[in-house]
């Protein structure tokens, strides 16, 4: 194989422009060339990983098949690409600072002075090479996250100075900026993408290609002007309109010539045509839907639409599958309550109860779950959603009225979810809860089987707390049976009720695994049980 090349993406202008799509979307037409990619993020914030973060301040935290709790772009990247990402796809400043202290310590640096340059700069330049080191990929595409300009990622753009040189043509910058359009003026300004651009040569980069995100088309002219006063070839100042929906943005990215320009700049051969035949059809049942259902998502960080990406994004491909359009609703479990669960719930043909943390919002979960139960809605609970329904089972149907998690009521009389063994002797926060894919065993004759269609499979996991098994005979003799067990710890993984079409609880997180090339079978399935109870209506 041709040495790796690397691609680093850094915005400007504005955050939020999309740099994780654009990453994602080049990586899809690089691999639809025949090109292998992997792409990685670095984030200029002090914590070791978003793991402890709120989803308030980052959206949702991601979870690799290896257990690294990452950034939300790292969803982004495995449902383009299909291929998985692992801990060296995301590192911290904190990340980076941690490891240079711990060689501090060491001794490593014996007799020296630990600076920023070269030091912190340096284990900067390791972790982007380290993905290139193993040999897999033609293209490592680094996204630094920020804006550049932010006193944050001044080390970060440091790095990417040094390796251009390092490197030269086996390494090629993209910046995207934001082109706004000034309705009193009437025009597009190109202002703000010169200053950026001005920003990052103070830094002593010069990038190679300039993505405009805009919401009007990019005359000839503004292309031609961007290029002059940018230093940059007018055919790589590229046009990224707003779109729909954000997976025609590799469509739109091929038709602007993005992979063909990352490729004449890094000296990659030109002659291979881009396959996207599969994505295309994707697009098509995603823009053709046959029918529409509605579906509830109770969770308690409702005004945040990133912190469940990866749920809205699973019933996207579901939806794609099923040839359905899926409105997901957004529904506070604080304001649901036993009385008024019927009003809020009656109408939607499906309800998700989403995982999280802590007490807020638990008991409006319980009734909204009690609702679904008792009314024969195709419910789905991941993780606390799953707890939750364990929990509602023990009260209503078990007659355990005081019933709970150990997380919310540690004296509870009857602990249905405990915490696991391993949990107990932990006691740090980050990074110590029970992450990544671990295997697990569905039992035939249960809607897990006719969903994914054999017995073994692996799911991603992030929690503490888990299903006491002490009480297990007792759900199971009442009509809520395990169909999915992890095979070495006896945990359970699934539950399902024996008198319902369709109501299953999952331990794990199914969404972390759908993509647009393997919608996740848990959610096709799901999709297609509130299809049949909107028909059954
Ligand atoms: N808080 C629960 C636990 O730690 C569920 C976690 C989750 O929903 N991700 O077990």
């Amino acid at each position: 194989m041709a040495r790796t090349k690397y691609i680093f993406v850094l915005g400007g202008v504005a955050s939020s422009l999309g740099k994780g799509i654009i990453s994602s979307s080049l990586a899809k037409l690089l691999q639809s060339r025949g090109f292998s990619v992997t792409i990685q993020k670095l984030d200029p914030y002090i914590n070791v990983d978003p793991g402890t973060l709120n989803p308030y301040e980052h959206g949702e935290c991601y979870v690799t098949e290896d257990g690294a709790e990452t950034d939300l772009d790292l969803g982004h990247y495995e449902r383009f690409s299909n291929v998985p990402t692992s801990q060296a796809n995301n590192v911290t400043t904190g990340r980076i600072y941690q490891t240079v202290i711990e060689k501090e310590r060491r001794g490593d640096y014996l007799g020296h002075t630990v600076q920023v340059i070269p030091h912190i700069t340096d284990e900067i330049k390791r972790r982007i090479k380290l993905l290139g080191k193993t040999g897999k990929y033609d293209f490592v595409i680094t996204e630094i996250g920020g804006t550049v300009g932010d006193i944050e990622s001044l080390p970060y753009i440091e790095s990417v100075r040094q390796l251009r040189w390092e490197m030269g043509r086996d390494c090629s910058v993209i910046h995207l900026t934001l082109v706004p359009y000034l309705a009193a003026a009437g025009e597009l300004k190109t202002k703000p993408t010169q200053h950026s651009v001005k920003t990052l040569l103070e830094s002593g980069v010069q990038p190679d290609i300039i993505v405009c995100r805009t919401e009007k088309h990019l005359s000839e002219n503004l292309k031609n002007k961007i290029a002059k006063f940018c230093n940059v070839e007018p055919s790589s100042v590229i046009e990224s309109i707003d779109a729909k929906s954000i997976y025609e943005v590799p469509i739109l990215m091929r038709k602007e010539n993005l992979d063909t320009e990352v490729l004449r700049k890094t000296m990659m051969p030109l002659d291979s045509q881009p396959d996207l035949n599969k994505w295309e059809d994707f697009l098509y049942k995603l823009s053709h839907p046959t029918t529409e259902v509605n579906v509830a998502l109770v969770g308690k960080y409702v005004e945040l639409k990133d912190a469940y990406k990866s749920i809205s994004e699973s019933f996207v491909h579901a939806g794609a599958a099923n040839e359905c359009k899926v409105n997901v609703k957004m529904i506070h479990a604080e304001k649901i309550t036993d009385d008024n669960a019927k009003n809020i719930l009656k109408d939607f043909d499906g309800v998700l109860v989403a995982p999280g943390f802590g007490e807020r919002g638990i008991e409006g979960k319980i009734s909204a779950i009690r609702y679904v139960r008792e009314n024969n809605i195709p419910f789905l609970g991941i993780c606390l959603g799953m707890q939750c329904a364990v929990i509602e089972f023990a009260r209503n149907k078990l007659g355990y009225k005081s019933a709970h998690s150990m997380e919310m009521n540690p004296d509870t009389k009857y602990p249905v979810i405990d915490l696991m063994e391993e949990q107990k002797k932990i006691k740090g926060m980050g990074g110590t809860m029970r992450l990544g894919a671990y295997p697990c065993k569905v039992k035939k004759n249960s809607i897990a089987f006719e969903s994914y269609q054999t017995i073994n499979v692996s799911e991603r996991h992030r929690h503490r707390y888990e299903f006491n098994n002490e009480y297990l005979k007792e759900f199971e003799q009442a009509g809520m049976k395990a169909t999915g067990v992890n095979p070495k710890e006896n945990l359970v993984e699934i539950v399902e009720l024996k008198d319902h079409p369709w109501f299953v609880g999952v331990q794990f997180h199914p969404e972390y695994q759908s993509t647009v090339a393997k919608p996740h079978p848990i959610f096709v399935n799901f999709v297609k049980a509130a299809i049949k109870h909107k028909k059954s209506d």
